[in-house]
């Protein structure tokens, strides 16, 4: 059988532990024998990071903004225990951090729904997608300890000498005090973001905020939301047959709740990160999540929503099987090369991310899991296999699929 063929490089950033080694299991027996696979390969893994100063890091960041689309493994994002068990020399950002960072983008997570395994909301039949606004927030925010009585200002001085001051509190005890602030860039692009998602996954966008509370802040957000979609998004949601809605958050959360999914949720920063972690869930295991960054100027970053599964990989090391899941990891890989055959027009390509994904799921249709799903599975009796052994029932069903 003669290899799919790529013209634009996909950045690869490898990453750490369980998810590296998946990583080139994955490429080994259900990429490089049906694709003739073009990367620009950066390593991410952490003694990389180390001894290269994190520029490694940057360097994947710049190199996604060029080609476009780029494919990421788990990495760890280094605590004080990491630092004494890789010996670093620093305690390196998160490189998840640094990429937003550079690309300015909004996180997309999406739960992989299979017929087995049924949401603890029983009427979700449809995935739901998180959009989390990646910037700003309690994430970027000064705060104190208020040590006792006193006054608490909130002043800002404009470049041009202009003044804003008002009184927060007046402590007549200890207390807290916290100061966020967010950008109108970030939010227009945060906005665009989604609705162009939105667009091309064919899904009504939902978006909640407290506007009714914080009549500044998040009433910005709904502004400027309500302004996007106006002038550059109406028209071709009306014409794609979706729809724009936004409500106060809790009743965003009530209606999610009581919803068949299928939509996209926008959440702001902390929301979506809570929120994620619940629908993620209720859909049934992280390692089922899809993640993809997507940049106001058309940029991707494909990665499973899980870390590097450091338990499974301790395991590894002395010699055990294990039954890690690798499905959030296979559907970045299909999702990046889909999305370059997409860019580059080669359908064959974006067959053959079609075909993967296909066969995957039909291996667990199969009845064919990792330890994590068994436990989940309802109205069948699930074999349970190792992350080889299920990573080759699909390679079994990709060959016929592509036959
Ligand atoms: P984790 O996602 O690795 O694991 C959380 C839990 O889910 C564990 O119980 C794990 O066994 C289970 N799990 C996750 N993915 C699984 C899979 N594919 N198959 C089976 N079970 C799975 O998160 P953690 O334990 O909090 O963090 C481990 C490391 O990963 C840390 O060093 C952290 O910094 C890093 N991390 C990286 C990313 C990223 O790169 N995007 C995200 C989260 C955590």
């Amino acid at each position: 059988m003669e290899k799919i063929k790529m013209t634009t490089p996909l950045v690869e950033m490898d990453g750490d532990e369980m998810t590296r080694v998946l990583w080139k299991i994955i490429k080994e027996e259900l990429i490089l024998p049906f694709v003739d696979l073009k990367t620009e390969y950066y390593d991410l893994g952490l003694p990389n990071r180390d001894a290269t100063q994190d520029q490694v890091t940057m360097d994947a960041a710049l190199a996604n903004k060029k080609y476009g689309v780029a494919v990421k493994c788990a990495t760890i994002t280094p605590n004080a225990q990491r630092v004494e068990e890789y010996h670093l020399h620093q305690m390196w950002k998160s490189p998840n951090g640094t990429i937003r960072a550079v690309l300015d983008g909004t996180v997309f997570r999406a739960p992989i729904m299979i017929d087995s395994i049924k949401p603890v909301v029983k009427n979700w039949t449809k995935p739901i997608t998180i959009a989390r606004h990646a910037y700003g927030d309690v994430y970027k925010c000064t705060e104190f300890r208020i040590p006792g009585p006193g006054r608490a200002e909130l002043i800002y001085t404009g470049d041009d000498g202009s003044r804003q001051a008002a009184t927060v509190y007046n402590f007549e005890c200890a207390g807290v005090l916290q100061g966020q602030y967010n950008k109108d860039t970030s939010i227009y692009s945060f906005a665009r973001s989604c609705f162009n998602y939105a667009l091309e996954s064919k899904q009504d966008l939902w978006f909640g905020a407290k506007d009714t509370i914080s009549k500044k802040y998040d009433h910005t957000f709904k502004d400027i939301f309500q302004e996007v979609y106006d002038a550059e998004y109406r028209e071709k949601f009306e014409a794609a047959g979706i729809t724009y809605f936004y409500s106060l958050i809790d009743d965003i959360v009530a209606r999610v709740i009581r919803s068949e999914g299928g939509f996209v949720w926008a959440c702001k920063n902390y929301d979506g990160d809570v929120m994620s972690d619940m629908v993620s869930t209720a859909f049934g295991s992280l390692a089922m999540m899809t993640s993809v960054l997507v940049s106001p100027d058309g940029n991707y970053e494909y990665e499973a929503a899980h870390g590097t599964v450091t338990r499974h990989y301790y395991k590894y090391l002395k010699g055990e099987a294990t039954s890690t899941n690798p499905m959030a990891t296979i559907f970045a890989w299909s999702g990046a090369l889909k999305k370059r055959g997409e860019l580059d027009s080669l359908p064959a390509l974006v067959r053959f991310g079609e075909a993967l994904e296909a066969a995957s799921l039909q291996t667990l249709n199969d009845g064919i899991m990792t330890k994590d799903l068994c436990g989940l599975a309802e109205g069948i009796t699930p074999t349970q296999v190792n992350s080889e052994e299920f990573i080759q029932a699909i390679r079994t069903r990709l060959e016929a699929k592509l036959a």
